[in-house]
């Protein structure tokens, strides 16, 4: 199993500090900053788990998980997504596992919540825990 992360987040704050955690770990991380971009790499790339931010500029969050479940690429169909929602009082997590995310997270991202949930879907390198 590999450990290749794509992160979907227009955020540039957020991504550094994902990237930064989860590098740290071992994992790698694959940045895109549009949900049509992150579609376009979770299609063109192996990847192991999905962070995927709700409010994107383009399409947003639930678009892109429903575009993920019904790709023509089939691992795309039951790779772990973990959406990351900044309203999770107001439906968004909800809204989010309908449209086929696994889990949800709130904002701010907390890195030891981000850890153990990335973890338990994908294990981390060996000699990084
Ligand atoms: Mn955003």
């Amino acid at each position: 199993m590999g450990h290749n992360i794509l992160y979907i987040e227009d955020n540039p704050d957020n991504m550094m500090l994902v990237k930064r955690a989860l590098e740290s770990r071992g994992y790698a991380l694959l940045e895109a900053f549009t949900g049509l971009s992150g579609v376009e790499a979770a299609e063109s790339s192996d990847v192991d788990l999905v962070l995927l931010d709700i409010n994107l500029p383009d399409i947003d969050g639930y678009e892109v998980a429903r575009r993920l479940r019904g790709s023509q690429k089939s691992a795309l169909t039951y790779v772990p997504i973990i959406a990351i929602t900044a309203n999770a009082l107001k439906g968004d997590a909800e809204k989010a596992l309908a449209s086929g995310c696994d889990v949800y997270m709130s904002k701010p991202i907390n890195i030891r919540e981000l850890w153990a949930r990335v973890e338990a879907f994908v294990p981390a390198p060996e000699g990084k825990k």
